[in-house]
């Protein structure tokens, strides 16, 4: 659902622009872009809004390529799932962020709580291997399970596979955070919500158009604040892009967010420099 629900509002996004060739010869060069090392990554801050206190940093992959330059993950990594690549690109993005983090531990004083959110695609949770990759890779880095929280997309989750279960199930387990991303925008049943092994829930940044116009809009997000807590998850927002919602959302009661109004996505090396100076934005 997040799939067609997303393409109502892409429209006039360059992807659809592409020619049938271009997107072949995009496949083509997608397929080597993970070995060529032309995917670069880059991280958002989520805050806490009642300090502004830096929680972590979200994980959001960009393809660098040589001739097209900086491409947008909503982009290619429709592609990615099209033609197969999607698995090698998760991994890759897991294992070198993992790594970055572990980098960071050592060279800054984080929070012994300090989240890497990764996203992680809907196909890569039907992998029987998945968590033992996690598993291995947190421990050849040395990195507390606590410390990295998993992204997945409603529509991933709601189905309910055997598989699904299964990783969902391992991962808390193994104490990785597990969360509903662009909650709202699927067309799942909220019974779901009590019963998954989740903890937290991101409120796609949909919900926050019109926040402080649009009659009705800040009691509807309210309510889904008011939902979220009541199937004893926390609620993280994202998109917010002015401080207005950020204070409506902080005297809601909300607990944490990201959006352009707090930070951009910020390349490693401006991350770095981020968490060397400064525990708040
Ligand atoms: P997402 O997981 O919902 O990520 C949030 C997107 O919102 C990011 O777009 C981020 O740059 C953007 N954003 C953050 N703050 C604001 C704001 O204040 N206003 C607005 N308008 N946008 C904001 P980005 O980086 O283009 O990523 C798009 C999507 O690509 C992600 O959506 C996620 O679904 C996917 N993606 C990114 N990295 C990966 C990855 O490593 N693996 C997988 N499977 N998917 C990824
Ligand atoms: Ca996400
Ligand atoms: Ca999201
Ligand atoms: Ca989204």
């Amino acid at each position: 659902a997040k799939r067609e629900g997303r393409s109502i509002i892409k429209v006039f996004e360059p992807v659809m622009l592409y020619s049938r060739q271009l997107r072949s010869q995009m496949a083509t060069e997608l397929r080597g872009a993970i070995s060529a090392d032309e995917l670069v990554l880059h991280y958002q801050p989520v805050v806490e809004l009642a300090t502004n206190r830096i929680l972590g940093v979200e994980v959001l992959v960009r393809w660098q390529h040589p001739l097209r330059g900086l491409i947008p993950p909503d982009t290619f990594i429709p592609l990615a799932e099209e033609i197969g690549v999607i698995h090698d690109l998760d991994r890759w993005v897991m294992s070198a962020s993992l790594r970055q983090l572990a980098r960071w531990r050592e060279d800054f004083d984080l929070d012994p709580d300090f989240q890497l959110r990764v996203n992680l695609s809907a196909v890569e949770l039907k992998q029987l291997d998945l968590v033992d990759h996690i598993r291995t890779l947190l421990r050849e880095l040395h990195l507390p399970a606590r410390n990295l929280v998993v992204e997945i997309t409603e529509t991933a989750i709601v189905t309910r596979g055997e598989v699904e279960m299964y990783s969902l199930l391992s991962l808390q387990q193994l104490g990785v955070g597990i969360e509903i991303d662009d909650f709202g925008t699927g067309y799942s049943s909220i019974s779901y919500l009590r019963e998954l092994p989740v903890s937290m829930v991101k409120v796609d940044r949909s919900l926050l158009v019109g926040l402080n116009t649009r009659a009705g809009q800040l009691e509807f997000v309210a309510a889904i604040l008011q939902l979220i807590r009541a199937a004893g998850l926390e609620a993280v927002f994202e998109g917010i892009e002015t401080r207005e919602q950020a204070d409506q959302l902080r005297a809601m009661g909300c607990a944490s967010g990201q959006g352009y109004y707090f930070s951009r996505p910020l390349p490693a090396d401006e991350t770095g420099t981020l968490l060397a100076t400064t525990h708040y934005l």
